[in-house]
């Protein structure tokens, strides 16, 4: 999932003629200052934590001021704070407007009604969570046709908003709807969406981009920081691969083999970590890079667990042969392989003649491999 920070989320907005606060990001209150006293800042403002997760207004991570000092001094309060796990390391400052209202507005996938929905509120805020069900619409939209504008009014109504109010709604909307679209969101959140005066600005927002349409954004790149090093390798080479603490490296191929294969391990005292999701796939240059990138996280030791439904035991077998034989000598593991399925006999075979330990037996298999993970380094 990628997940805009506020500033970068307001930034995308602009792109759609949102309304916004003029503002301005500062990584330091040196810079918070400036940025006031450059008139880049109107006061009063708001200092805000670009963190990822919500309720900063109610947990302290939004302040305002009245003066450069001020947003200095609230620039140097936010920094730093550990708010919900994350350290606050960018900070926007905005204007302070006078706000006559405040209301939700989201556009999401719902995925049990498996289409877009657009939700609204007219008691949108910091108390969001709390507000009854029954004041919140939900209204969903056919993804082909878009927002109508039908639709575009009844969420005028359910805001209450009419004459010119209701006309920034309706363009607001649209262009909602056109960023949801085009920028592959799964979320775009604007809470609170203020009133301030005859028009609507957006004061918060949260946007999440749909995962696999990353790649289409590369404008994002840099703020997959949530991946190891490795899984970021992994994911260029197209290989699921997660690294988790534990010392047994799973390979298994398929994502419900993955999960049940760490569940075995776990019932046998093993400790899985790193796992590895071959999927469909028994293309020997696949397997051995998977391999390699296995060796590169350190296990204790390796269980490779396959079942050949499609994918031919004796071709992964091949390539696993050859990617072991690769590995450089210090990073040489204890390797478990259990293989079952289609040509078995033949993929034992290959790897018991490269002295690999290999059976059809799941049991026996994961019993050895646990031992193996608690033998010497
Ligand atoms: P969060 O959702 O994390 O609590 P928000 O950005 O929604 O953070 O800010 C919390 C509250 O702070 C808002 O509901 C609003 O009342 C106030 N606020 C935020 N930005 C501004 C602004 N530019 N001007 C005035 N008030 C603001
Ligand atoms: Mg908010």
């Amino acid at each position: 999932m990628v997940k805009l920070a506020e500033w970068r989320g307001k930034e995308m907005f602009g792109k759609y003629g949102v309304s916004l606060p003029r503002g301005a990001v500062a990584r330091s209150p040196d810079e918070a200052e400036r940025l006031v006293r450059a008139g880049a800042v109107p006061l009063p403002c708001v200092v805000k934590a670009q963190v990822l997760a919500g309720g900063r207004g109610k947990g302290g991570a939004v302040r305002f001021a009245n003066t450069p000092e001020e947003a200095r001094a609230a620039a140097h309060a936010i920094l730093g704070l550990e708010f919900k796990g994350e350290v606050v390391k960018e900070l926007l400052l905005e204007e302070k407007l006078a706000i006559a209202q405040e209301y939700y507005l989201s556009i999401t996938l719902d995925r049990s009604l498996r289409t877009p929905i657009v939700i609204a509120s007219a008691k949108g805020g910091v108390e969001i969570e709390s507000v009854d069900d029954a004041d919140i619409d939900r209204q969903p939209v056919h993804p082909f046709p878009g927002l109508a504008a039908y639709e575009r009014r009844r969420a005028a109504k359910v805001l209450g908003v009419s004459g010119p109010v209701a006309k920034s709604l309706d363009a607001l909307l649209a262009s909602l709807w056109r960023a949801f679209q085009e920028e592959d969101a799964e979320l775009i959140e604007i809470n609170p969406l203020a009133r301030v005066g005859d028009g609507l600005v957006a004061l918060d927002a949260k946007v999440i981009i749909e995962d696999d349409a990353a790649f289409r954004h590369p404008e994002y790149a840099e703020i997959r920081d949530d991946r190891t090093p490795l899984e970021e390798i992994a994911r260029e080479k197209e290989i699921a691969f997660v690294q988790l603490d534990g010392n047994i490296g799973v390979i298994a191929n398929g994502a419900g083999l993955t999960m049940a294969t760490l569940d075995v391990l776990k019932e046998f005292g093993g400790d899985p970590g790193v796992f590895l999701d071959l999927g469909g796939t028994d293309d020997p240059k696949k397997v051995t890079e998977a391999f390699l990138l296995m060796a590169q996280a350190r296990p204790r030791a390796v269980f490779l667990n396959i079942f050949g439904g499609v994918t031919r035991c004796d071709t992964v077998a091949t390539g696993l042969v050859d990617a072991m034989r690769q590995v450089p000598d210090g990073d040489r593991f204890p390797l478990v392989a259990r293989i079952r399925g289609n040509n078995e006999k033949e993929g034992i075979a290959i790897l018991r003649s490269a002295g690999i330990t290999a059976t059809p037996g799941l049991k026996e298999s994961a019993q050895a491999v646990v031992a193996a993970s608690r033998g010497p380094a």
